[in-house]
């Protein structure tokens, strides 16, 4: 990975982007710091002000691991595409499948459930999100235990979830669901996006960054990790600048429009 903001990657960067790119990005830990209680999450007004801008200047989409319901009461804008579930909800051409995927994630739930008795005490929580899961473990006493306790469950679960980690959490996903790599793909073919450019902090958002192809940009936020992005950023405080660096190539390849205001 490059750190995005050196000169040569971020000339990359005004090479790539134009009008016709659709610009998609994770929620928590990308446009929003985070935080303990992740229900205290909020999108600093510098990002929401630049988000404003690009949705006028370009296709935008928001795809994140919480629902579509949760995500917009936090965003503070409303993005061309909302994605939830990491992908498996509000996903365009897919609406036939999401009743399945809801009816899997409450089956899930309630097998946990029985299969883990007493998870409140043990510190563990499973929060479910309509299509997907999160079984968050950060609040028990002793993590490793609580960590192999709900893998072994995941394990018997009917059907079989595929299964992505996090920090103290992890995800089920229901098997056929599109990741964010999917969206992303299909979004494009949905906008007429040539191109695509996708910033996230996540083990779900390698799905992403596991596509290769000179038609995306693909940025991870944060050091540390291992990534397959081909940029990253020191941290989530360095979003606004990135915002600032798009809307500005933005206005300088087309000053006349923002797009739909004829201005
Ligand atoms: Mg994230």
């Amino acid at each position: 990975m490059t750190y995005l903001f050196i000169d040569t990657a971020l000339s990359a960067l005004r090479d790539f982007i134009d009008p016709a790119t659709l610009f998609a990005f994770d929620l928590d830990g990308t446009l929003a710091p985070i935080v303990a209680d992740p229900g205290g999450i909020r999108v600093p007004a510098a990002v929401r002000e630049a988000l404003a801008e690009l949705r006028e200047r370009a296709v935008m989409a928001i795809i994140t691991g919480r629902s579509r319901r949760d995500a917009q009461r936090h965003l503070g804008i409303i993005p061309q595409y909302l994605i939830g579930n990491h992908g498996a909800e509000g996903l365009p051409g897919w609406e036939q499948h999401e009743e399945k995927f809801r009816r899997v994630g409450g089956q899930w739930y309630r097998q946990l459930h029985k299969m883990i008795p007493g998870m409140d005490s043990a510190g563990i929580a499973v929060e479910n999100k309509g299509m997907s899961l999160s079984i968050h473990y950060r609040a028990a006493q002793n993590r490793p235990a609580a960590r192999s306790l709900v893998l072994n469950a995941i394990g018997l679960l009917v059907p079989a979830p595929r299964v992505v980690g996090g920090k103290y959490v992890v995800n089920l996903l229901p098997g056929e669901a599109p990741d964010k790599g999917t969206a992303l793909m299909q979004l494009m073919r949905q906008a007429g996006c040539a191109k695509g450019f996708f910033v996230g902090d996540d083990q779900t958002d390698e799905d992403v960054f596991q596509l290769d192809g000179g038609q995306l940009f693909t940025v991870h936020v944060g050091t540390g990790t291992r990534s397959r992005a081909r940029y990253f950023l020191r941290g989530q405080r360095e979003i606004p600048a990135l915002l600032r660096h798009i809307n500005d190539t933005l206005a300088e390849a087309n000053p006349e429009s923002i797009r739909g205001q004829g201005r």
